[in-house]
């Protein structure tokens, strides 16, 4: 059972300042939030920005709805490692008493999941997700890979919580290298050393480290294990509301990963490696309102200059 991580006192007063400043507007779920103008303005700055780095990539832009065919979830593994985060969409199939029996109860906040099929759709847990299955059905991929930007979209993980900086629906703004092994690992690293350039440049103080997902149970402990001596991941993080510092962007080497579950073939018919990047924008946004103040008219020159150049 996924439980509630109750806030610390410093996260729970901060959730508070960014409420009382409206900032963040509660839905009395924890976890989701409104967002005023002003949060949306420094999120949709920050994205841009990491555009505009990324112009030397030449990346392709494929957008895809925040839902995913629960059909890739199913092939690459995801409920095996994370069983615990993901959320699947189910909707009613059934007779107009049924759907009464379901009115009734649910008017009285009573059960009624039973009333529940499962649909063809969960929600997407990465925004990197849908791009592997499309690059696959091109067939062999061109010679150099390719590299995709699937935006900031919308990305669902169940984890309820009263720190401000753990959410169950963010924005992942990622980008997605498939290609030849060692083309994939040189450009995950170098962009793991662009993006920590990128953050300090915006007065954050971030720093690096190796990292692991939050593999699920006794088998995940031993994949975390095997994922953080292979460097696998890579972490930069930021003091938000603490106590420890948070992770606002991550760098993933898959390996043959998701290449295997495709069949995504190199130019010369040898098994892709693939790499994505996510930055975690809601973190990003937090980070900056926690370091600069919040009232982001009032930031310092050059980092309004990047966020919102003229
Ligand atoms: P991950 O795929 O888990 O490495 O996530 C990519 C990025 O999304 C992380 O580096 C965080 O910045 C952000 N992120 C992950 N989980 C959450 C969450 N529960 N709430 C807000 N941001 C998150
Ligand atoms: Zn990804």
């Amino acid at each position: 059972m996924p439980e509630f991580r109750p806030g610390t006192p410093d996260q729970d007063a901060y959730l508070e300042e960014l409420v009382a400043a409206g900032l963040l507007v509660r839905t009395g779920v924890h976890g989701v939030y409104g967002r005023s103008g002003t949060f949306e303005k420094v999120r949709n700055g920050f994205d841009e920005l990491v555009t505009r780095t990324a112009i030397p990539d030449e990346a392709e832009a494929l957008r895809f709805p925040p839902v995913l065919p629960r059909h890739n979830l199913e092939s690459t593994g995801y409920l095996k490692s994370f069983p615990h985060l993901a959320g699947t969409v189910f909707s009613f199939e059934g007779t107009e008493g049924q759907a009464a029996q379901m009115f009734e109860a649910a008017s009285k906040h009573e059960d009624w999941s039973e009333h529940q099929h499962q649909t063809d759709l969960v929600l997407m847990p990465a925004a990197c997700y849908p791009v592997y299955p499309a690059v696959a059905a091109r067939g062999p991929l061109p010679e150099g890979g390719v590299t995709v930007d699937p935006g900031g979209a919308y990305v669902f993980r169940h984890e309820p919580s009263g720190d401000p900086a753990r959410l169950q629906m963010f924005h992942m703004r990622e980008l997605v290298r498939v290609a030849e092994p060692e083309t994939v690992a040189t450009w995950r690293d170098a962009w793991r050393d662009r993006a920590i350039d990128l953050l300090r440049g915006l007065g954050l103080d971030a720093n690096f480290d190796v990292a692991t997902d939050p593999f699920f149970g006794r088998r995940g402990r031993m994949m975390a294990a095997s994922q953080k001596e292979q460097e696998l991941k890579f972490e930069i993080l930021v003091q938000i509301a603490g106590p420890e510092p948070t992770a606002v962007a991550s760098f993933n080497y898959h390996q043959d990963h998701f290449a295997s579950v495709y069949g995504i073939e190199t130019s010369t018919g040898e098994v892709a490696h693939t790499a994505c990047l996510g930055f975690g924008h809601e973190r990003i946004v937090l980070a900056l309102l926690k370091t600069h103040g919040l009232d982001p008219q009032a930031w310092p020159e050059d980092v309004r200059e990047q966020l919102w150049p003229a």
